[in-house]
């Protein structure tokens, strides 16, 4: 099921990007493994996903380690606390989900110096949901200038997760709003490369609006049971 299901996610982008003018290489298929173990994910290698997103930090090392054998691209798509940012620097390739400078600094800190520079996304909250995590709008500049320069990091672009919209116009919508961003932060002179926006239910509205990486998860592995680790707004800003 796992082959066919990235196969059809495939098509679904190759039609996307032919409907709005678009070369298909242009936009990635990250495959949402969270809570699937590594056998899963094991299965979706073989059909050529390389390109994987995890949310729970502990649970993803141990299958980052249980698939070293493959070259596989790793991002870490969840929140990440203070306590949490040496292992996120040691293990991942990506932490697309930056929303304060502390977490940056802490990650430039801990990169080892034998891996390549970690590289980063920015989240951004372009529909203002107050409990939602993600940077607003009107600060992603500053925080976006302060992240790229940064050791041993590398800021590559922008994430963002909106609400669900109600139809194709009205995503379309919310996502062009990211775009807008990116656009921006490339006017001021950061060289952005990657727009992670886009899911199962809304990834042709997100290639319409420029997304160059999609992140799907359940429409790949099938449904999730609870997650192993809740997901809150709690932060530990007082963790050494
Ligand atoms: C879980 C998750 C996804 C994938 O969601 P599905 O509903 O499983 O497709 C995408 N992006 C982020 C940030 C996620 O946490």
């Amino acid at each position: 099921m796992i082959a066919e299901n990235i196969q059809s996610i495939r098509t679904r982008i190759g039609a996307a990007c032919r409907s709005a003018g678009r070369d298909p290489e242009s936009v990635r298929l990250m495959a949402v493994s969270k809570t699937f173990d590594a056998a899963a994910i094991r299965t979706a290698v073989t059909a050529g996903q390389t390109v994987f997103g995890e949310n729970y930090i502990q649970e993803a090392v141990d299958k980052i380690g249980a698939l070293r054998e493959y070259a596989l691209e790793w991002h870490c798509i969840g929140p990440v606390q203070s306590n949490k940012t040496r292992l996120v620097a040691e293990h991942f390739g990506w932490v697309d989900s930056i929303d304060r400078l502390k977490i940056a600094q802490r990650l430039s800190e801990q990169r080892p110096a034998h891996l390549p520079a970690l590289q980063l996304c920015i989240q951004v909250n372009v529909d203002g949901g107050v409990n939602k995590a993600g940077v607003a709008p009107n600060e992603l500049l500053a925080l976006a200038r302060l992240v790229a320069q940064l050791p041993r990091l590398r800021l590559r672009g922008l994430m963002s997760i909106p609400e669900p919209a109600v139809d194709f116009p009205a995503a379309k919508a919310v996502h062009a709003r990211a775009r807008a961003l990116f656009e921006l932060l490339n006017a001021d002179g950061l060289e952005l490369d990657t727009l992670s926006i886009g899911m199962s239910a809304d990834l042709e509205a997100a290639i319409h609006a420029g997304s160059t990486m999609v992140r799907v998860g359940t429409a790949i592995f099938g449904g999730r049971a609870a997650p192993s680790q809740t997901v809150t707004a709690s932060r530990d800003d007082g963790v050494a």
